[in-house]
This record gives C-alpha cells, sequence and structure tokens, in this order.
C-alpha cells in the first residue's frame, strides 16, 4: 500500500478514463503521476439512464485508491447536463440526469461532482440562475447523496453558457436551498478566457480577492489546470497544455504554492495523452517551491524542488 504524500500544496493530478471498469482509474492515474484523478462515471456524452454501478465496482475502487496512494478523486458530470434548460424535456433529462451522477458519487465514496452550471439557449441569464438553483434544489431532494457536493465550475462563458463570473456562481448559491451542498471548481483556463487576468502577482492577488469576495475561498473544492489557447476574454473553452498557452507558466506557479489550496485536487484535463500528463505533472511539481516568490524577471525560474512521485 502506497502511503498518501502529506502535501503542502494541492494534490495534482489529471483526468482518467474509465474505460472497461472505474476499478481501473486508480491504477491508471498512479502510473502518470497523479496524487488525486477525475474521472466520469458514466458516458459524459449520453443522457439516458445507465446501469447503477456495481457493489463489487465500487468496493475495488475505493480499495484500489487506497492501494495506489491516491488522496482524492473527484466526478466531471455528463456534459450534456443542462440544469438551466428551458425545455420541458431537456430540463427533465438533465435534472434525473444530475441526480444520477449525485448517486454515484455516493456509491464510490466521492464527495465531488463538478458541473458545469448550464446554458439558457436564449431566455436569458436571470433565467438561468433561477433555472439553476431550482434544478440543484430538485436534485439534492431527490438524489441519496448525503456526502457529495454539487461543485459549480466557473466556465469560459460561450454562447449562452452561464456561471462565467464567480458572482454569477454566488447568486446560484445565494438562490439555492441548500447552499451548504454547493461548492466551486476553477477553471484556469475557463477563468482566462471569462476575462480574469492572473498571469501576474497583482492579477492573481485580484482574482483571489474576487473569489472571496463572491462564493469566497473556502467554497473552492477543486482546480482543472489547463492552459488557454483562447486570450484573455475571448470566452472560448478551449484548453492548451501547461505552459504553453496564453497563460503561461507564472499563473499555475502561484496556484501550486498557494497554502490555501492546499491538498485540494487540481486536475488536468483535456487533451491529455498518458506522456503528455506525466510531463506536465512534474512541470507542476518543479513549480512548487514551498514558498510564495514574488514573480520579478531577476528571480531564478522553474527551481525544481524535487517533488517528483513515482
Ligand atoms: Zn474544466
Ligand atoms: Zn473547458
Amino acid at each position: 500500500m502506497r502511503r498518501i504524500p502529506k502535501r503542502d500544496a494541492m494534490y495534482l493530478g489529471a483526468h482518467i478514463s474509465i474505460s472497461e471498469s472505474i476499478a481501473l482509474a486508480p491504477s491508471r492515474g498512479r502510473s502518470v503521476g497523479c496524487e488525486a484523478i477525475q474521472i466520469f462515471s458514466r458516458s459524459p456524452r449520453m443522457l439516458r439512464k445507465t446501469k447503477p454501478i456495481p457493489p463489487e465496482e465500487a468496493q475495488a475502487f475505493q480499495e484500489n485508491m487506497k492501494k495506489h496512494g491516491l488522496a482524492r478523486a473527484v466526478i466531471h458530470a455528463n456534459y450534456l447536463i443542462n440544469l438551466a434548460s428551458p425545455k420541458k424535456n431537456g430540463l427533465r433529462y438533465s435534472r434525473a440526469a444530475f441526480v444520477e451522477e449525485l448517486d454515484r458519487a455516493q456509491v464510490l465514496g466521492i464527495r465531488d461532482v463538478i458541473f458545469h452550471p448550464g446554458a439558457h439557449l436564449g431566455k436569458g441569464e436571470t433565467y438561468a440562475l433561477k433555472t439553476i438553483a431550482a434544478s440543484l434544489d430538485w436534485s439534492f431532494d431527490h438524489a441519496t447523496a448525503p456526502d457529495v457536493f454539487a461543485v459549480l465550475e466557473i466556465t469560459a462563458g460561450q454562447g449562452s453558457v452561464i456561471g462565467y463570473t464567480f458572482a454569477q456562481l454566488a447568486e446560484i448559491m445565494k438562490a439555492c436551498s441548500h447552499p451548504e451542498r454547493l461548492a466551486v471548481c476553477i477553471d484556469t483556463c475557463h477563468t482566462f478566457a471569462a476575462g480574469y487576468d492572473f498571469r501576474t502577482r497583482e492579477g492573481y492577488d485580484a482574482l483571489l480577492r474576487d473569489v472571496e469576495g463572491t462564493v469566497g475561498l473556502s467554497r473552492v473544492r477543486a482546480f482543472h489546470l489547463n492552459d488557454s489557447k483562447g486570450d484573455l476574454g475571448s470566452r472560448a473553452d478551449r484548453h492548451e497544455d501547461i505552459g504553453k498557452g496564453k497563460l503561461g507558466q507564472d499563473p499555475f506557479r502561484f496556484l501550486v504554492n498557494d497554502e490555501r489550496f492546499r491538498e485540494i485536487p487540481a486536475v488536468l484535463e483535456f487533451p491529455g495523452t498518458d506522456g503528455g500528463y506525466r510531463k506536465e505533472l512534474k512541470l507542476l511539481r518543479s513549480l512548487v517551491t514551498g514558498e510564495n516568490p514574488p514573480t520579478s524577471p531577476q528571480k531564478p525560474r522553474g527551481r525544481r524542488a524535487g517533488r517528483e512521485t513515482g
């Protein structure tokens, strides 16, 4: 049994495939260097009801998490779920599928279901925010998942997608009758594409002040670490490998060294190959200095801190 490394930083990891069995995800994650994994608990591109997770599979998943020394797992909900849908059937299927997501997380012993808040499809943002809050209430009432958080992911704001500011996420929380069941996932690509510039220390601090003043820093339960192909404020959801996009390495250095986010899962997403994940996790760990250095150009960059794990 592997020891879970004690971290003074985030639990770094990646989105991992569940093909063949959910129980295989922990060893796949460990083999590319994850301390945390994100998975789908079902096919992400179909809304119809799926078979429940067999208890043996759930148990094997939990045993494999321990065996491979993984600290945390989170679930990313199905992409087709739209809790803001103005279409009657669309909303009905979305809510039912979201309940399934919460229930499946509970069965797997996973506490976080990360989801995109929704898209109003022309009905307007006020309508969307209200509908999402109502959908969440409905879902909490119909799920059997008392230990699971619904984790609102900040979006890039493409099309009619809502939730591209932390103030909007806070509004959803306020309108929901179970705000204690809600949390937030910060996707670095989405945040930047939505218009938050945190490429400098000042910008990063301003972003965190915004988060603190809206949803609250303590509500942040996960990060998606993606660089952005699109520029600041482009409202385009286009991920890039860490350091190769418009964000560059600095924002990731601020994040992985931020004490406030210690022991929070932070995962790489698509496009990801095993080799790519391995390299990117190495890069992220090389940015961990154990302190919070300023980013003046005179300082040495990318100092290695011997944080690589097997
Ligand atoms: Zn994401
Ligand atoms: Zn994205």
